[in-house]
Parts: C-alpha cells; sequence; structure tokens
C-alpha cells in the first residue's frame, strides 16, 4: 500500500510516499521515500518555463502590434514606421540578449562541476574588463577607479572567459543602477586566510554609490529572473539573469559571492576565489 504524505513544520514543507509492506504473517515495513527534492525541481523547472516565456512575450507582443500597425494604419507613414524600426530593433535586441544570458547560464551550470584548470591572473583580467566598460561609464558620466598596484599579480585557477563574464556583469551592474555621475571603485586584494574558502583567497570588490539595495531583497538576488525594481531593469536592459550567472561561476570556481549594501550610500559587491 502507497500513502502520500505531506508534513508541516514551521518552515519548510515536506513531502514522502510512505509504503507498507506486510512480511508474511509477521512484522510491518514502513519505508519513508522524501520526495521533497523532487518536488521543488518540478516547481523550479515549472516557474523557469513560465519566467522565460513571460520575458519573451512581452518583445513579442510589442513586435506584433507594431507589424500590424505598420501593415494597416501606419501603412504610409513614414514617420512613424522611422519610429517603429527604433522600438522594433531595441526589442529584437532585448530577446537577443536574453537568449545569449540563457544559453550562458545553461553552460555554465552544466560545468559547474568541473573546477577549470588553467591559470589565470586577475589584476590584468579586471583592467582589461575596466576598459572594456568604459564607453558605457562614460555615456553614463560614471567614473571608475582601480585602487591598488596595477602591476600586481594574483593567480588563481580559473576560466578566464567566465571570469571576465563575472566582472563585466558586476561592472554593468555598477553602472546600470549607480546611477549617473556616480562613482564605481573596484578593489583587488590577497586575504591570507579566509575562513570560508579555508585558505588564501583572492578578494575583487565592485563598489558604486549608487541608491543602494534593501536587506531584504539581497537574499534573493542571484536567483534567476529575481529584480528588485523590473521596470527600471528592463529600462536598462536588463534580463534578471545577470547575477545568477555570476553565483554559478563563482561557484564553478568554488569561491563565494558577498553583497553589502546600504541603503542610499551605496553596494559593494566581494568576489573570493581561492588564491593559487
Ligand atoms: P538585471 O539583468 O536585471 O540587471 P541581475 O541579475 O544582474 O539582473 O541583477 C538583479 C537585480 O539586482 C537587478 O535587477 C537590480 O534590481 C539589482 N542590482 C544588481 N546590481 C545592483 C547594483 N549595483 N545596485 C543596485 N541594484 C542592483
Amino acid at each position: 500500500m502507497e500513502i502520500p504524505y505531506r508534513s508541516k513544520d514551521e518552515s519548510i514543507e515536506r513531502e514522502f510516499k510512505l509504503r507498507i509492506k506486510r512480511l508474511g504473517d509477521g512484522p510491518v515495513a514502513l519505508l519513508f521515500l522524501d520526495l521533497t527534492r523532487q518536488k521543488n525541481l518540478e516547481t523550479v523547472r515549472r516557474d523557469f518555463v513560465a519566467n522565460v516565456s513571460h520575458e519573451l512575450r512581452t518583445p513579442l507582443t510589442t513586435l506584433s502590434g507594431i507589424i500590424e500597425t505598420l501593415q494597416g494604419p501606419a501603412r504610409e507613414d513614414e514617420a512613424a514606421r522611422k519610429r517603429f524600426l527604433g522600438i522594433m530593433s531595441k526589442e529584437a535586441a532585448r530577446m537577443n540578449r536574453l537568449v545569449d544570458d540563457l544559453l550562458s547560464l545553461s553552460r555554465v551550470e552544466s560545468d559547474e562541476r568541473m573546477r577549470p584548470i588553467e591559470q589565470v591572473e586577475l589584476n590584468t583580467l579586471l583592467q582589461s574588463c575596466i576598459i572594456t566598460m568604459a564607453a558605457p561609464a562614460k555615456s553614463e558620466k560614471v567614473d571608475i577607479t582601480l585602487l591598488g598596484d596595477e602591476s600586481r599579480e594574483y593567480f588563481i585557477q580559473g576560466d578566464e572567459d567566465q571570469l571576465r563574464q563575472v566582472f563585466n556583469n558586476l561592472l554593468e551592474n555598477a553602472i546600470k543602477y549607480g546611477g549617473a555621475n556616480g562613482k564605481i571603485t573596484v578593489g583587488i586584494e590577497l586575504v591570507d586566510h579566509d575562513a570560508t574558502l579555508r585558505g588564501p583567497a583572492i578578494c575583487l570588490c565592485v563598489c558604486d554609490t549608487g541608491p543602494g539595495i534593501d536587506p531584504l531583497h539581497i537574499p534573493r538576488l542571484t536567483e534567476r529572473f529575481y529584480r528588485v525594481d523590473s521596470h527600471r531593469s528592463r529600462a536598462v536592459g536588463g534580463t534578471g539573469l545577470g547575477l545568477a550567472i555570476v553565483k554559478h561561476i563563482v561557484n564553478r570556481h568554488r569561491g563565494r559571492l558577498a553583497i553589502a549594501s546600504t541603503l542610499g550610500e551605496g553596494t559593494a559587491f566581494s568576489v573570493l576565489l581561492p588564491a593559487l
């Protein structure tokens, strides 16, 4: 006989399947199968599909509306056509970014168990990311400063492309959410002993002088599609996947991501990676 059983303690809901079997004429065997993890994974997968569909539906609805208008009432309207083409190109770019981020996330998730083996020097990599972000920073009138000795070398065992993605995402967020005329400070240093990583670590920090994040959101920021302000994120071209990608890459490197923020003062994202 099989009996599904739901136990509710105060914090976590667990789900079991209970199998009862009589052993001959004698005792009864009870087998508890814990289905909680399997059910949670099903929920995560369902939510993920719902989120992706929702993210795609918004630009698709806009595109369909515009196509209809251009085929009908605005057929001969040159000015409207120009304006609509601009919107279409923005929406297509948004879908492209979403697909790129989804592919990155799936790639990163699939090799999360394989620790990278290359040797990477982080100071040079960080400086090259800052140069890549110079144009968007300039257009937002944001100043980026790198603290510390530019020629000092910090080696780790890592995947250079993925680490580049981490720093680019963090810098991009600091520019997008840090506010115009803000200041971004980037730091890199050796920590002799990090208790969580149980050894020497390289700490990289991207700090901005933006509006900060309410502490209530911080534990959820690395969830896929979690945004503090969806409207603002979409307005600045966000997909809601950047920090989820960062978290998975940091996990693959056996590192740690820490987020500290003070409302009205700014936010600091720190990445700790085991040093070589
Ligand atoms: P998005 O594509 O929306 O930027 P992310 O995963 O990169 O997605 O970030 C998730 C959310 O975290 C953002 O939507 C934003 O609300 C918040 N966030 C990220 N970085 C910062 C920052 N430096 N300052 C304030 N809020 C931030």
